[in-house]
């Protein structure tokens, strides 16, 4: 006799609505295969009025967890058991993690990109200026994990001054990193004393994928490092001005992927294959 047989995977998702062109399973089920783990990423459509079916659900499936994307991600807040204190300060959990049968809320957005910024940008943000271009739900989750890691000043620029506002008290309010708001009404030039310049704004994301930010891109200077946060199509007008300055750039496709990553291994436990999941990406992205 043989070892018993386990035909039985173990599970993760993504709920949201739309999510039919969401490439996460893509990444996430390469990374699965390149380990051997049985293991199933589901991309389901949840409507806002059965997220708490869903997570009733995933609790009765014991899936070991989820990501949350549009317009799940403040809502889904309200039926988990724990969440960390970065998704609590953002108001905005990507992940769950099922940690015996509880459900803990997780933001890997920001993370997944200060890991990009550290890993290929080779900066560490402690104690660099950083100017940032929007307030929405990246650009918060952007501003806050580099305040916790220590950034020395973010200056908001955003169009809605509220919502600019809003984003400064946050990051005032919780971290020990000074903030700042810009109300983005004129063509916004960059202070010559900015390190991290970032566009966490859509614009540049498909379908209009040749509009630029307003900016006086003159002011961009080869000391920078410029970020943009659209993964698609990764070389935006924006990023392609920033190099033109002599700036080092860094894309929207890390950002994903190590979001990715550092969910894969709080569900799993194991070291994301980080280059095989980047592979995948790309090659989906491309097709
Ligand atoms: P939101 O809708 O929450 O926020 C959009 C932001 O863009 C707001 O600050 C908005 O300003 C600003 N904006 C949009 N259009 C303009 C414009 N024409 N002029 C000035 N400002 C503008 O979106 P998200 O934060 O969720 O997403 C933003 C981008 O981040 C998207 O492209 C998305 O694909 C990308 N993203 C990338 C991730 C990654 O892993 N690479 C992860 C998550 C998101 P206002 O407040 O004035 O409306």
């Amino acid at each position: 006799m043989g070892e018993a047989r386990n035909y039985q995977a173990e599970l993760v998702g993504l709920f949201g609505t739309p999510v039919a062109e969401n490439p996460s399973v893509v990444m996430q089920e390469a990374g699965f295969r390149a380990l051997g783990l049985n293991w199933r990423y589901i991309t389901i459509e949840v409507l806002p009025e059965d997220l708490e079916d869903a997570i009733i659900g995933m609790r009765a499936f014991r899936m070991r967890g989820a990501n949350l994307t549009m317009p799940h991600k403040t809502s889904v807040l309200q039926y988990l058991d724990e969440v960390a204190t970065d998704a609590q300060i953002m108001g905005a959990v990507n992940t769950v993690v099922r940690k015996e049968n509880r459900l803990v809320g997780e933001n890997t957005d920001g993370k997944g990109f200060l890991t990009a910024l550290r890993r290929e940008g080779g900066i560490d943000p402690a104690g660099k200026r950083i100017a940032l271009l929007g307030a929405g739900g990246a650009a918060r989750a952007i501003a806050v994990e580099l305040a916790l890691a220590g950034a020395a000043h973010i200056i908001v620029v955003n169009r809605t001054e509220k919502r600019g506002a809003a984003l400064v008290d946050i990051v005032n309010k919780h971290t020990k990193t000074k903030a700042s708001l810009v109300p983005w009404k004129a063509t916004y030039k960059v202070p010559s004393d900015v390190d991290v310049l970032v566009n966490a704004t859509s614009i540049g994301f498909s379908p209009d994928v040749n509009a630029r930010p307003d900016l006086a891109f003159d002011t961009i200077t080869e000391n920078m490092i410029v970020c943009d946060v659209v993964p698609n199509p990764p070389q935006t007008p924006f990023l392609k001005e920033a190099r033109k300055r002599g700036a080092r750039t860094l894309d929207g496709q890390g950002m994903i992927v190590y979001q990715g990553a550092i969910g894969f291994k709080l569900w799993t436990g194991r070291e994301a294959p980080v280059e095989v999941m980047k592979e995948a990406l790309e090659k989906t992205m491309r097709s």
